[in-house]
């Protein structure tokens, strides 16, 4: 097994997620296999509990557990399927050790963070190395060298690189290299990082600096010297238009090959598909344009997953995906609408603030026939609206949002007791039967198919029959019969979803939903173009 560790300096925010996600593309492009470990330091047993506000979207793996936005960049990136494994915090260990410590099982010693903790972390990374069957593990320390938080990660690490052999353990440090009011790069933050990471017994053996343009030959020859590094090991992470070209730099940068001739591993051309998918990306000429009615929208990264499959199933229609932000409140307090926009897609989401502005986006997609994707929250306001607007059911409503007489969207008899919040909703992957000769089934071209959710209420099935006779499809359900899809055959496009499609999209294989929903907007908006 190789382990290739990925730490930053200087700040947080350099990206560093997708200097590992991109580490790990040239190595699958290599034709290795990759497993990858996000460590977050934070106390939380994961990012379930954690607002969007603070740490943008939360990603919910296959085995539903809900975690950072970086390992929806692994998956995106490297092309896997990963679950809770991958993911390793404070919370969970100290969990292990604190269960442990309760059982007896440390047998009377005093439990420390050297080596209770640190043996911990070991054993899981060793763990999941193995069980994955992988050529190379890459693991990333979330946060900044220096911080107290990844004090006893850091020291796991330490202790790993001290018991491999040579040839299987790199440590790439990520870090600043900003540029002074005189255009000169500065290498100075990065020198104090690598000081910081030696103190702890540690040594980069590549260092990747992250800066506006790319690194000048004297900036690489200046931070080798300093930092004790061969040039060739430093890298150039410029910023770029698009984070899918970090792979094609490293490339430039010939990091593939140094991380060979470091690992001793045999190096091997590229397959060539991400480049190509680059390419069309860089060369789209169509646009379409999407409103997305969110309540985060001032968030960069609450919609990350949203935005990036938009991107992946442009890239398939030949046309780049322009986002319109808007705010759900915004459109509750202003009067006559209109929507200049090729495609209405609402998200998920939680609560009551924002909820009417949103069914009011969705009315107006009904009625004026434009393509429109509901997701999850989306998928249950589409039913509130079309139970009150077309099937004459005035107080019908979600229980999330108020008490009614028709709830149409309620929770299910066993989340009624639910009182704690972590990892309580329906998470995950389950299996779906699609309805033959629908949309839903003409888009994903199977009668089974596996989507991941996040939700605690669901359709309320007594109500699906009525909703039927006034033409709502209901095309999906799982196998314990919840509603999963809505579609509604006289619009041109109308499809929601109580699943989260936008997990699973991928560069090189996007997900069904939303081609169907981009290629939808594009056709909406050249037949409104010859008009
Ligand atoms: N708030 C809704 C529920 O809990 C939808 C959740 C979501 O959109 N992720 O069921």
């Amino acid at each position: 097994m190789k382990y290739i560790v990925i730490t930053g300096g200087v700040m947080s925010g350099l990206g560093k997620g997708i200097t590992s996600a991109s580490i790990g593309r040239i190595l699958v492009d290599m034709g290795y296999r990759v497993v990858p470990i996000k460590i977050d330091p934070y106390i939380n047993i994961d990012a379930g509990t954690m607002n969007p506000f603070q740490h943008g979207e939360v990603f919910v793996l296959k085995d539903g557990t809900e975690v950072d936005l970086d390992l929806g960049h692994y998956e995106r990136f490297i092309d896997v399927e990963l679950t809770g494994e991958h993911n390793i915090t404070t919370g969970k260990i100290y969990r292990l050790v604190i269960q442990k410590e309760r059982a007896g099982e440390y047998l009377g010693q005093t439990v420390q963070i050297i080596p209770h903790v640190t043996d911990e972390i070991k054993a899981w990374i060793r763990n999941v190395a193995k069980k994955n069957n992988a050529d190379i593990c890459l693991i990333e320390v979330g946060g900044t060298v220096g911080d107290i938080e990844s004090m006893p990660f850091l020291e796991a690490i330490r202790q790993i690189h001290n018991e491999e052999k040579e040839e299987d353990f790199l440590l790439v440090h990520v870090t600043l290299v900003p540029i002074d009011l005189n255009g000169e790069q500065k290498t100075k933050p990065t020198q104090h990082s690598v000081k910081e990471l030696r103190e702890l017994g540690l040594h980069p053996d590549v260092i990747v600096g992250r800066c506006k343009e790319r690194l000048k030959d004297s900036t690489k020859r200046k931070i080798s010297l300093f930092c004790n590094v061969p040039v060739e090991a430093v890298i150039s992470n410029e910023d770029v238009e698009d984070i899918y070209e970090v792979p094609l730099i490293f490339k430039r940068e010939k990091l593939d090959l140094y991380i060979s001739k470091k690992l001793r591993l045999s190096y091997k051309e590229e397959n060539g598909r991400w480049v190509e998918f680059v390419n069309r990306l860089k060369s789209l000429r169509e646009d379409v344009a999407i409103a997305i009615v969110g309540k985060y929208v001032d968030v960069r990264d609450a919609y990350l997953s949203i935005r990036e499959a938009l991107r992946h199933a442009g890239v398939e229609n030949g046309c780049r995906v322009n986002c319109i932000w808007v705010d759900c409140e915004d459109l509750e307090k202003i009067g006559d609408v209109v929507f200049e926009v090729d495609g209405i897609l609402v998200p998920g989401g939680f609560g009551k603030r924002g909820a009417e502005g949103k069914i009011r986006a969705i009315k107006y997609a009904r009625e004026n026939n434009i393509p429109f994707l509901g997701i999850c929250f989306g998928f249950q306001l589409a039913i509130v609206e079309f139970a009150r607007n077309v099937a004459g059911i005035k107080d019908a409503n979600s229980s999330e949002i108020a008490e009614t007489e028709n709830p149409v969207i309620d929770l299910l008899p066993e989340q009624r007791g639910v009182k704690e919040l972590g990892g309580t909703m329906r998470l995950g992957e389950e299996k779906i039967i699609l309805k033959p000769g629908t949309v839903a089934h003409r888009l994903y071209r199977k009668e089974v198919i596996y989507e991941r959710h996040r939700h605690r209420y669901e359709v309320n099935s007594s109500y699906i029959s009525l909703l039927e006779r006034q033409g709502l499809v209901f095309s999906g359900f799982s196998e314990s019969n919840l509603a999963e899809i809505i579609e509604l055959p006289s619009h041109k496009f109308f499809f929601a979803t109580q699943f989260h499609p936008e997990f699973k999209s991928r560069p090189l294989s996007p997900s069904p939903a939303f081609l169907g929903f981009v290629k939808a907007a594009l056709d909406y908006k050249k037949s409104k173009n010859k008009n």
